[in-house]
């Protein structure tokens, strides 16, 4: 309990984020713009929604996104895992989620970010009624948007599938986007922005990389996987060149040698 609701500006930057730029576009419109110019929105008296649902397959850039959202807006983040409020003794779990919407208005403007939401929505008849009362204690907290101005929700699923209906409604999780697997040109753009952070060669063709047969269906994790891989090649050798002769060392650079061989590998 202490653990959860831990606040921090994150910083995740937008150039970290490859690709989803509708996404990017609407989340700037309905969440980073209204903490940056709220004056703006309430002149015009616009009631837009405030809580949201990222769904799609698994390492595609939901966390990223909605980590980048609060950094771009300055705003608080809290990073919520939905089975670890699950994994407490009877009445634990609502006092935890009241406690995390607490923090998150003391602590506004605030991104609340519930990952694999799906975990807290689904228990509903099971476990006595232990998931019941969850979901309300849920509910709840979604339907007091009144009361915590700044706040702002996120909900992470793989399984949109089996969320249960009511808490999808609008003023709830009232906004859902897909996040899907990048296209061919997004696997250069993740590529590229995973490439800010290493020392990558001027001359190794990302875009060419992504579009590639062996990176077909691959997720941004994947990506990122395959960029972790390269750098350890390019360790690996240098440190092999070091050992034969001490007098010469390699500069620290990731060739596309070193991707050809993590692609062997991811
Ligand atoms: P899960 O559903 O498994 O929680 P997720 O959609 O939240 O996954 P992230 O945690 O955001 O996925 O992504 C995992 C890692 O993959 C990121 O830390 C990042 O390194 C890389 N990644 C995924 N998508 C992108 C992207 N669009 N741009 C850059 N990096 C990405």
């Amino acid at each position: 309990l202490r653990r959860e609701g831990f606040s921090s500006i994150p910083n995740t930057k937008w150039e970290d984020v490859g690709g989803l730029n509708s996404l990017r576009k609407e989340f700037d419109r309905h969440i980073v713009q209204r903490i940056k110019n709220p004056e703006d929105y309430e002149e015009l008296g616009l009631n837009l929604e405030v809580g949201f649902l990222l769904h799609g397959p698994p390492g595609c850039g939901k966390t990223l996104i909605a980590k980048a959202v609060a950094n771009e807006a300055g705003a608080n983040f809290i990073h919520i895992k939905g089975p670890e409020l699950l994994n407490k003794y009877v009445g634990e779990s609502e006092l935890a989620v009241r406690t995390v919407f607490s923090r998150a208005r003391t602590c506004s403007p605030c991104i609340l970010f519930f990952d694999e939401v799906d975990a807290l929505t689904t228990m509903r008849g099971k476990d006595g009624n232990f998931g019941d009362r969850l979901l309300n204690q849920l509910l709840i907290e979604l339907d007091g948007a009144d009361q915590r101005k700044g706040v702002y929700v996120i909900g992470a699923t793989n399984r949109l599938e089996v969320m249960d209906p009511a808490v999808l409604r609008p003023g709830r999780f009232g906004t859902i986007l897909y996040v899907p697997l990048p296209t061919i040109e997004e696997r250069g753009l993740i590529l590229k922005a995973l490439a800010r952070k290493k020392p990558v060669a001027i001359d190794v063709d990302l875009d060419a990389l992504g579009r590639c047969e062996a990176c077909h269906n691959f997720s941004g994790a994947d990506l990122s996987a395959l960029m972790n891989e390269a750098a350890m090649a390019a360790l690996e050798e240098k440190q092999m060149t070091s050992e034969d002769n001490s007098s010469f060392t390699r500069p620290l650079v990731i060739e596309t040698s070193h991707f050809e061989k993590a692609l062997v590998k991811v």
